[in-house]
């Protein structure tokens, strides 16, 4: 399978000559088996860019969100094939504590954006899933609870004989009661071939960003170690981190096992 990102920035889009490199778009990622079949993952500003690339045919998008925190929802209105006539969109949104399901849609009300949901020429549904576990065409899903304020659902996907863990946003140790723990964490992502974690915090951003539902990448690599993860990669940077501290976060892991990579708009992987 293949893995692009187009959004790899948390919390807020981040312009600007200090994370030119690394983007400053927020969470979305694309996925594409042997077959060619694509599965979206969330949609915050990467997807405009990813719209634009996808205008090229007319098959059916599936769109899977982690959870409606404005970050992972808000490049919908700017995705261009919803704006496609006739072309069908899927959205299966995560599994939230209250159920708003159609948040991506609420959105574009006039008093956050001035296009209506009824005006756009694609085709949306939205499909909440009840188990978590399901397939899709070649994607093998399950899902589980994300430690985030709402919660939300982190994924673990299998295609093309290969596993990839998509966990963003997550709090490994929020304080409380955490929705899932570190035991279930660790057999959740046991062994991937790919683990896409969040890392927005460092030690310096405690105690103060306790609670609010990001990891620190430290927390982040024990975890992919302790789990046999194969790869990890950090994801949802910090709006205040540059581009010159994530290479010095990649220079801290170089020849770490298993290896980590700091995500970065436009890179692509195969695993
Ligand atoms: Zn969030």
């Amino acid at each position: 399978m293949q893995i692009k990102f187009y959004g790899v920035r948390g919390s807020v889009p981040t312009p600007g000559p200090d994370t030119q490199r690394y983007g400053g778009n927020t969470p979305c990622v694309l996925l594409t088996s042997q077959s060619g079949q694509q599965l979206i993952l969330d949609s915050g500003t990467g997807i405009r860019q990813l719209g634009h690339e996808l205008m090229a045919d007319n098959t059916e998008l599936v769109l899977l969100l982690s959870h409606n925190h404005w970050d992972h929802i808000q490049g919908f209105p700017f995705f261009a094939p919803a704006y496609q006539a006739g072309r069908k969109i899927r959205i299966i949104p995560g599994k939230t504590l209250q159920a708003e399901d159609d948040s991506i849609l609420k959105q574009m009300c006039g008093e956050f954006f001035p296009v209506a949901p009824q005006q756009l020429a694609s085709v949306i549904r939205i499909t909440p899933m009840v188990d978590d576990q399901w397939q899709l065409g070649d994607f093998l899903i399950h899902r589980c609870q994300l430690n985030h304020p709402g919660a939300g659902s982190a994924y673990r996907i299998q295609a093309d004989g290969q596993t990839l863990a998509y966990v963003t946003d997550n709090e490994l140790f929020p304080p409380g009661q955490a929705l899932t723990s570190k035991a279930e964490w660790l057999e959740f992502v046991c062994g991937v071939d790919l683990l896409i974690h969040d890392g927005q915090y460092l030690e310096t951003d405690m105690p103060h960003k306790e609670g609010w539902g990001h990891s620190m990448v430290s927390q982040a690599v024990t975890l992919a170690t302790e789990a046999g993860v194969k790869n990890l990669v950090i994801f949802s940077h910090d709006p205040t981190r540059t581009d010159e501290e994530l290479d010095r976060l990649a220079t801290q892991f170089s020849g770490h096992e298993p290896p980590v990579l700091m995500a970065m708009e436009g890179m692509e992987l195969w695993c």
